[in-house]
């Protein structure tokens, strides 16, 4: 067995140490993060969030995906970027910083706008897809691929003040399209920084449970925070059979 070559290095047992002394995750749950690939969707706003905690926890390899490059008005929330980062493009950016916040890991930046013909290369080995898209129409395009794939893709968005998160792995859960079959119409999303990174830290967290095994996921269950009044809503979810995504897959 290959994978039991895979070992930690002093420093990084001493990096990884207050959450390597946590109960059943030691240095055996930092070897599974170790080994781990994750595709992040997206570098703004969730995706600073995401990439900040996976690379901080040790994600071996993060795949960061995004066609964009800085604006002075991501700087609210994209906490990956700087000033010195207008104009720049944000994954080479994200790759930059996230090799200082952890050199121990790998990162592969994808400028590339997410379609349907390059999904599957874009997510590469990754064994989980986190959205941090902003827009439904390339969220039904990943979707898809993950359904297909049969990947876990844990869904969140944001929206001002609010947020939602949720855990798929088709067909053991509904897929996105099960629970959003309509998008929304396109427009520019109100958005708060803290809201992206509270939602963004839960993806971050959910990803780490998934690739260590612990806890409970979020599958089935939709979580819906009011940011405004600070409520966690938890709505429970179930599978279309009228999904034209993943329907054919439970009959
Ligand atoms: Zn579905």
């Amino acid at each position: 067995m290959q994978d039991n070559r895979i070992l930690l290095n002093d420093s990084e047992k001493n990096r990884y140490n207050r959450q390597m002394i946590m109960f059943d995750w030691g240095e055996e749950g930092q070897i599974k993060l170790k080994k781990a690939t994750v595709f992040i969707a997206g570098a703004g706003g969730l995706g600073s969030s995401v990439a900040i905690y996976l690379a901080s926890a040790g994600v071996g390899c993060i795949r960061i995906c995004d066609s964009g490059k800085v604006e002075l008005s991501n700087l609210n929330r994209q906490i990956l970027y700087t000033d010195d980062d207008i104009g720049k493009k944000k994954v080479l950016s994200a790759a930059q910083t996230l090799s200082k916040i952890n050199p121990n890991i790998k990162i592969v930046h994808l400028f590339e706008k997410i379609e349907k013909g390059n999904i599957s290369k874009l997510a590469g080995n990754a064994q989980i897809i986190i959205d941090c898209l902003d827009n439904f129409q390339t969220r039904y395009i990943v979707n898809e691929y993950a359904v297909n794939a049969g990947r876990p893709f844990i869904h969140t968005g944001v929206y001002g003040m609010a947020g939602q998160i949720t855990f798929i792995f088709s067909p053991e859960t509904p897929c996105l399209e099960c629970v959003f079959p309509d998008a929304p119409p396109p427009e520019i999303l109100p958005v708060v920084g803290t809201t992206a990174g509270i939602m963004g830290c839960l993806e971050a967290q959910e990803t780490l449970k998934y690739l260590t095994g612990r806890g409970t996921l979020l599958k089935n269950r939709l979580i819906v925070l009011d940011g405004d009044n600070l409520t966690f809503e938890e709505l429970h979810l179930e599978k279309s059979p009228s999904c034209k995504i993943c329907s054919s897959k439970f009959n």
